[in-house]
């Protein structure tokens, strides 16, 4: 069996930049939406568990309707304007990892293709991040009607960056959303996590200096 990788993914909040930065910087805008926040951590909670499933954004606008008691339209532009657009430029100053602007660069240097594949839009976040032009596919799960850990967000992933699953390191720092996923669909996957006993990824880390080791070994 040939091993060698051909493409690195990331994920986004969480592996780009710490967890933490993303609640520390969210704070004035979950104080200023409790009530909705609340909510629509609960709707996309629920919309992991459901299949089929036709579209993420009329699906979660319909579950917000019900849960909030406001008619479809006013949860689709609620959630437009508040998570599409004023939770999105909490993000502006974030601070990413160290290592990870140097590693992507390696990777593009190495002639490996890059991917990026968040559950919520990636665009402006990567133009906050100074990371617009670095990736060969930069995507959204709900761009393939599901999001993670089903397998379609993946396998649409793979089939961008044309190239076979198994060719593919996903780096993510959900163990249940991106490792899960991402192996589902047979790629190979880097966990970002405190827990290095922790098993099921291929590589468990906690600075990104270990994923370049790892992949110098697999090139
Ligand atoms: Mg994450």
């Amino acid at each position: 069996m040939n091993h060698e990788i051909k493409g690195v993914a990331f994920d986004v909040d969480g592996t780009l930049y710490p967890n933490l930065f993303m609640y520390l910087y969210s704070i004035p805008f979950f104080l200023t939406h409790p009530v909705f926040v609340y909510h629509f951590r609960m709707v996309r909670k629920t919309i992991r568990t459901i299949r089929p499933l036709e579209n993420v954004r009329n699906s979660q606008a319909d579950l917000l309707s019900r849960s909030m008691g406001i008619s479809r339209e006013q949860a689709y532009n609620k959630i437009d304007t508040c998570i599409y657009n004023r939770w999105e430029r909490c993000f502006r100053y974030m601070i990413l990892y160290p290592w990870v602007k140097k590693l992507i660069s390696l990777i593009r240097l190495k002639g490996l293709k890059t991917g990026i594949l968040s559950d919520y839009p990636v665009d402006r976040k990567l133009s906050y991040f100074g990371l617009s032009r670095e990736w060969d596919v930069a995507m959204s799960s709900e761009e393939s009607g599901y999001l993670k850990p089903h397998p379609e967000p993946f396998l649409l992933l793979a089939e961008r960056m044309n190239l076979p699953p198994e060719k593919i390191l996903y780096i993510g720092n959900s163990y249940a959303h991106d490792i899960i996923g991402a192996s589902g669909v047979g790629m190979r996957t880097a966990h970002l996590s405190w827990k290095r006993e922790r098993k099921g990824a291929d590589i468990t880390f906690l600075w990104y200096k270990e994923i370049e080791r790892y992949l110098s070994e697999k090139l």
